[in-house]
């Protein structure tokens, strides 16, 4: 029996139509650095997303699913791009500006971008690519830089505010088919080659209504999200969209990423919610300690991307800020778990923060499940460790190809019956809160037993005199592989290995204990800004720390 209900297709536009019309005055204000923050409401952001998409209809010949690309930081003209692309039936393609050129170079020509709308401060890193982009006609060059650079370019040049201007305020958006792709996003390559992850305009409503949930980030018309998880980073976590929805104010940083802008965006635009990866929060942290300011409005705090370390956690709590941990990937959307604590939990107590510590319960719309090594499925109890896989329908089943090749679903990535292989290994707790242990591939494998390098982070940077660290495994002949932790000081810290050591040896198992220990600099970071751990591997990859 078929229902009674209306088919009304789950669409960006629908989106888009909600937040300029009944949020209408809820603002993006972008922080320009200098002066007053630029302050634009959704309902003139959705006049001007019209405005691009002619423009990019009209003037620049986008048809059909054409990809138009941004490489911007977050502000008010990339949400109007967020908006312009997708409902006019295109496909946006944000591009991550802290990928080595070559990469970005093949992604480009991967997605076959025709468009790519520029900041203009980032015209430096695009001007020299730009030569080996073969599908790139047109480049859109939106707010301050150097357009000279741009000089002798084979696309065509055009200025973002020269191309709206005038243009009606208003786009007959056509009835868009909800599994239709909406914007695409490739992995950040921590994992390998970039993989494109295409997303429908369903995939994005429902996302959008997940992260919205009390249960989620649980946000209102009466908060300011500081939106600092740049929007190339799997669509800014679904803020832009969620937003638009429930009308939520959104505080861009535009380039201004750095601790010292962020206290003091905090401190004058008060805002009540920020999300950002953990090392955005470890420079903030140390910016705050070294400055105060008043930050008493940010209450909530999402952390995720990687493991929330407890020191952080501890270190906001007693600034009054109560960090959220949650989990997800490109290829889900991301939100896959929140850690909110059950019902009954006393607040405060040390199970609150050992919930809160978890990577959280999985959201409806997200199904799990535990695989074992020998592709048995183990039990939701909180002890058995197996590699999560998941399904839903904001989750990636398979990665793009181009336009007319068969999607791709690699054997390590999709399981035979359709399930994403995460790649994280963990426990699951019988009420379905996940904990994860490590990345597969990061599980140092010493003499038969797993240890996990993740646990060893934690317990080193909650030393007093740890600012980070990253423990990676490295080649043992006796067991195989043995962990090796290398150790950023705090500035004027002189914590000696002996010390820490003796430190660690009472939080985790003596056999898990390195015997390998060098102080560097700084961990690497990925593009995303998570511990690149893939480079340390490779530095010390014959376990010769000189
Ligand atoms: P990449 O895989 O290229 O780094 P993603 O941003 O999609 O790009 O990263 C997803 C991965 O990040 C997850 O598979 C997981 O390993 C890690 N991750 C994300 N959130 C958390 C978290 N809260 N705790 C631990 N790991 C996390």
């Amino acid at each position: 029996m078929l229902s009674t209900m209306q088919d009304v297709p789950l669409t960006v536009t629908r989106i888009l139509n909600h937040g300029t019309r009944v949020h209408g005055t809820s603002q993006i204000i972008t922080w320009t650095g200098e002066g007053e923050p630029h302050r634009r409401s959704f309902a003139e952001a959705g006049a001007r997303a019209a405005q691009l998409a002619h423009a990019l209809h009209d003037d620049l010949g986008i048809r059909g699913d054409d990809r138009v690309a941004t490489l911007m930081w977050n502000n008010a003209e990339h949400v109007e791009a967020y908006f312009a692309a997708p409902a006019m039936g295109a496909v946006l393609h944000t591009l991550n500006l802290r990928l080595p050129a070559e990469q970005l170079s093949w992604i480009v020509n991967h997605a076959a971008d025709r468009v790519i709308i520029v900041n203009g401060s980032l015209l430096p890193l695009l001007a020299p690519l730009l030569p080996g982009l073969t599908t790139v006609e047109h480049v859109v060059v939106s707010g301050p830089g150097d357009r000279s650079l741009l000089e002798g370019a084979r696309a065509r040049v055009h200025e973002y505010e020269e191309l709206v201007a005038g243009k009606p305020t208003t786009y007959d958006w056509p009835e868009l088919d909800e599994r239709q792709a909406a914007a695409m996003c490739y992995t950040s390559g921590t994992t390998g080659d970039p993989k494109g992850v295409v997303y429908s305009h369903r995939s994005i409503y429902l996302h959008s209504m997940q992260v919205n949930m009390t249960q989620s980030m649980g946000l209102t018309d009466a908060d300011t999200s500081l939106v600092v998880v740049p929007q190339f980073h799997v669509n800014a976590w679904g803020l832009p969209h969620a937003t638009f929805m429930t009308g939520v104010n959104m505080l861009m940083p535009d380039r201004f990423l750095q601790p010292a802008p962020l206290a003091e965006m905090i401190e004058s635009e008060r805002p009540t919610h920020a999300a950002a990866v953990p090392t955005i929060w470890q420079g903030l942290l140390a910016e705050l300690s070294a400055k105060p300011r008043d930050v008493s409005t940010l209450t909530q705090v999402t952390i995720g991307g990687s493991a929330c370390p407890p020191s952080l956690m501890k270190a906001f709590d007693e600034l009054g800020m109560r960090v959220c941990h949650a989990w997800g990937m490109t290829e889900t959307s991301p939100l896959g778990t929140v850690a909110r604590p059950p019902a009954g939990v006393e607040p405060g107590s040390d199970e609150e923060f050992a919930y809160r510590l978890t990577q959280g319960r999985f959201p409806a719309g997200v199904e799990a499940r535990l695989t074992g090594p020998g592709g048995e499925q183990l039990p939701w109890d909180g002890e058995s460790a197996g590699e999560l896989e998941v399904r839903g329908p904001w989750i990636a089943g398979a990665y793009y190809n181009g336009p007319d090749a068969e999607p791709l679903r690699p054997a390590d990535k999709f399981s035979e019956d359709g399930w994403l292989k995460t790649g994280d290994v963990g426990t699951i707790s019988p009420e379905g809160f996940l904990t994860l242990t490590d990345r597969a591939k990061d599980v140092i494998k010493s003499g038969g037993e797993w240890i996990s390098s993740v646990d060893l982070e934690n317990a080193l940077m909650s030393h007093p005199d740890v600012a980070e660290a990253a423990v990676v495994a490295v080649p043992d002949d006796k067991w195989g592989e043995r962990p090796l932790a290398t150790v950023v000081l705090k500035e004027g810290a002189s914590a000696d290995f002996e010390t820490l050591r003796a430190f660690l040896a009472e939080k985790v198992a003596k056999w898990q204990l390195p015997e390998r220990w060098t102080v560097i600099p700084a961990v690497p970071k990925t593009s995303v800004g998570k511990f690149d751990k893939k480079v340390l591997r490779r530095q010390y990859a014959d376990g010769d720390l000189d």
